[in-house]
């Protein structure tokens, strides 16, 4: 390939870059990105720069050693796959030999009508200062889910010194795709920090006009807010491709083992917009964390540079980690897809816990709070086990 475009200027994106040219590819390299900075990590956007303790221009990844023409703030808007050629939105077109889909996820939006003001998704850089600057110590905020996002946001606006945080879930514990373990220990953290909790229960709409002054929940209580964070998940950025005849897996690009776009032999796809199949899974699966985007960037340009014979099966042991009030907490493996969970240490005072989960006693993956050791050994057995076919 002459010619590589990489649509998506996140992580994914960038490391799929870097990959590239470390791969040997010396053609030209164009990076499509629809934000107006080049890549920058989001984990800190929910916890450290939200708190005040990281300045947003330290989450820039150094970007320069990839040799690529960047073409930011603006946005691909269709993909032309019978005459190579990506559309932007500002009418530019792209030509392409190869091409690295990273266009990653965007907040899942209330399906419902929300006041123009003071409701807030949290994704990008920008919507993190938005969200720092729409909280004082008085604010009232509710958390719409109670996922890793929302559990983090909340913490971090305790840490702020916001007095009146609620956390909101349908589920009867935060973190739900976690299991009732380690949900219970990450209620009783929210707790003791003086977030109030709300589960079980859902909103049915949302108070104020111009401005939100509460939420109506469907138990039929009121909980005033002036913000509200909305964080129930997300959904892929694969509209642009709508029209391209490429495969979708509920919305994400449906990519072989390889990491490459099911039937396009010059397409390859990574991170949170990508699904793929797993050898212990019956349906193709998908990664919205940070080490799958690089490791996932990695595998995809490895084997988009190579000749089909020759490339790899991308087989992680997925990752990921979440911090609240200093604690961390650590996933490894397919912990979801467990049909039977064991605590293996608990220990409150020093604030650990090992949770683990099998399918008919076999490994499927571990959750730890405060354990890092313990989930390195995890990650270890879970890369050595060899995965049956599902
Ligand atoms: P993205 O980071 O979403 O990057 C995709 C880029 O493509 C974006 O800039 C997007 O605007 C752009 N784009 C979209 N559509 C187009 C288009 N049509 N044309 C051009 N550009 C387009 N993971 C963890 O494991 N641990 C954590 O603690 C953690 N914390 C997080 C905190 C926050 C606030 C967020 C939002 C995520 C967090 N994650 C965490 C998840 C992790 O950041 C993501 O998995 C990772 O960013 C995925 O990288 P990506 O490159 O695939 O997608």
């Amino acid at each position: 390939a002459r010619r590589i475009v990489i649509a998506g200027a996140g992580l994914a994106g960038l490391r799929a870059g870097e990959a590239l040219r470390d791969g040997g590819f010396d053609g030209e390299l164009t990076v499509i990105g629809d934000e107006p900075h080049p890549p920058y990590n989001r984990p800190p956007l929910s916890k450290q720069v939200l708190t005040g303790t990281m300045d947003p221009d330290r989450c820039r990844f150094p970007a320069d050693r990839i040799q690529a023409t960047w073409l930011l703030g603006t946005r691909a808007a269709a993909l032309d796959r019978a005459r190579r050629t990506i559309l932007l939105h500002d009418g530019r077109q792209v030509p392409y030999d190869g091409l690295v889909i990273a266009t990653g996820r965007r907040a899942r939006p209330w399906p419902g009508r929300v006041p123009p003001l003071g409701v807030h998704t949290l994704r990008t850089v920008a919507d993190s200062l938005a969200l720092r600057r729409a909280v004082d110590p008085a604010t009232r905020v509710a958390v719409l889910g109670a996922g890793f996002l929302g559990c983090e946001v909340a913490a971090s606006l305790r840490t702020l010194g916001v007095a009146t945080v609620t956390l909101i879930d349908i589920a009867p514990h935060p973190m739900p795709g976690l299991g009732p373990e380690i949900g219970a220990r990450v209620a009783a953290m929210h707790a003791e920090h003086g977030v109030r909790l709300r589960l079980g229960t859902t909103v049915a709409r949302f108070e104020g006009r111009r401005r939100v002054t509460a939420l109506h929940m469907a138990d039929g209580t009121r909980i005033p807010a002036d913000v509200v964070l909305i964080a129930l998940g997300s959904v892929p950025n694969t509209e642009w491709l709508a029209g391209s005849g490429l495969a979708l897996h509920r919305g994400s690009v449906l990519c072989d083992t390889h990491c490459m776009a099911v039937g396009a032999d010059r397409i390859a796809a990574a991170g949170d917009v990508a699904a793929w199949p797993h050898p212990r899974l019956s349906e193709p699966f998908q990664v919205e964390h940070w080490t799958n985007a690089g490791d996932m960037a990695k595998a995809a340009a490895a084997n988009l540079l190579a000749a089909p014979a020759h490339r790899t099966p991308y087989t992680p042991v997925p990752t990921f980690w979440s911090d609240q009030y200093g604690a961390k907490i650590q996933s490894a493996g397919l912990f979801g897809h467990a049909t039977r969970r064991t605590v293996v240490e608990d220990d409150p005072g020093s604030g650990r816990l090992v949770v683990e989960g099998d399918r008919d006693g076999e490994l499927m993956g571990a959750v730890t709070v405060n354990r890092p050791r313990a989930l390195i050994g995890y990650q270890r057995a879970l890369a050595a086990s060899p995965a049956p076919a599902a």
